[in-house]
């Protein structure tokens, strides 16, 4: 069962509040983007990962836990004590787990129901299906493939045990040979084209879409397995893993963005069929585009993703709108600091 919600404070200073996240992912932005902001802000961080947040001072106050299975009541009352509002990335939520996540009492910045859509790949796809993406096909059962598709087993971090092939037999001779154990996984159609993650932003506020930037990701061994020639690739028997190790700038063609703010446009429109306060904040699509320039959209990040990272001080796109460097971060504590002065905290609260 929930527990219940906090009590907002009645304050509509902003100073009075502290944006807090743990020590991960996209902490460093988020923490900069609140002091850029003028507010307070605090860093939980497991015992040895100090490092980075006392190395850049963009955390006023750091609090160091264990495990992240010491998070207790304990330390939620200190962080309820300072107004801290959470910020989820996507290490707190790896780390802290939905249903921990429901249940934590402190205030929380987005919508936590949302969370259960994106995790959960049927409800993620009926949701992309609402509004109306290009998505790859999904086969029911091995017996169906008949093109090249991608087998991911369910959990797989990193993309870890994903593997390509484009007939029945291929798929058994690989899953009972390598994963007899793993039952649970889709079979996906495999589309050639380029990775691009764009990053959105919505403002339940101004009710406006943003597009702040895009990324490629840095994957390993994806990204260097074309380093060394097909021959070699045969002999070393190498198998493809996508371990993210970093994140790319990308600007995209000009053309394409009057159909990637559709894209966005419709996910938060539908989103409010999945959950009455609907997706806001910041949120990301995972494309494939191909090149006949269709965009297949294979996941959706419902929260801030770490390829906005390169853009602490703001991207080719957030130049054009804002007079001062805007980062995800930032536009992210913003958004907290405009509703706070005006008396409407709760909307943005999950
Ligand atoms: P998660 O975000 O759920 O932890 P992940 O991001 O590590 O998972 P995926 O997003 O599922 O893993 O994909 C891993 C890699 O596989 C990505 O680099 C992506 O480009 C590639 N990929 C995923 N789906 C497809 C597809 N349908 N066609 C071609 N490439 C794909």
């Amino acid at each position: 069962m929930a527990r219940p919600a906090p009590i907002l404070p009645a304050s509509i200073n902003p100073s009075d509040f502290t944006v807090a996240t743990i020590g991960s992912h996209s902490a460093l932005q988020i923490l900069k983007g609140a002091k850029d902001e003028g507010m307070r802000t605090l860093v939980i961080c497991k015992e040895g990962a100090e490092r980075p947040y006392r190395s850049y001072p963009v955390a006023d106050e750091i609090l160091t836990i264990p495990d992240w299975s010491a998070w207790d009541e304990k330390l939620e009352e200190e962080l309820i004590k300072r107004n801290a509002i959470i910020i989820p990335h996507g290490s707190f939520i790896a780390y802290m787990g939905h249903e921990r996540v429901k249940q934590m009492q402190v205030m929380y910045y987005g919508t936590k129901e949302i969370l259960e859509w994106e995790s959960d790949r049927k409800k993620e796809r009926i949701w992309m299906e609402k509004a109306g993406l290009q998505l790859p096909k999904v086969f029911e059962k091995p017996e169906d493939i008949n093109c090249p598709v991608i087998v991911k087993f369910h959990g797989a971090g990193g993309g870890f045990g994903y593997f390509v092939v484009k007939t029945p037999e291929q798929f058994y001779e690989v899953k009972n040979r390598k994963y007899p154990e793993q039952n649970d996984f889709v079979l996906q159609q495999y589309i050639v084209g380029v990775p691009l993650y764009i990053h959105y932003f919505y403002s339940p506020l101004t009710k406006e879409l943003e597009i702040m930037s895009f990324d490629k990701r840095y994957e390993s061994n994806a990204d260097s397995i074309g380093r060394i020639r097909a021959e070699d690739q045969l002999s070393a028997n190498i198998h493809t893993s996508y371990t993210i190790v970093g994140n790319i700038p990308v600007v995209v063609r000009e053309s394409l963005l009057p159909h990637m703010f559709e894209m966005g446009d419709r996910i938060v429109e539908t989103s409010h069929e999945c959950c009455d306060k609907g997706l806001f904040g910041p949120f990301c699509l995972e494309t494939i585009i191909t090149r006949k320039l269709e965009i297949f959209v294979f996941e959706i990040s419902a929260r801030i993703v770490a390829g906005t990272n390169p853009f602490v001080e703001g991207s080719p796109y957030t130049a054009l709108k804002y007079k001062e460097p805007m980062s995800t971060g930032r536009r992210i504590a913003r958004d907290i600091k405009q509703a706070i002065e005006a008396g409407r905290l709760e909307e943005v609260l999950g």
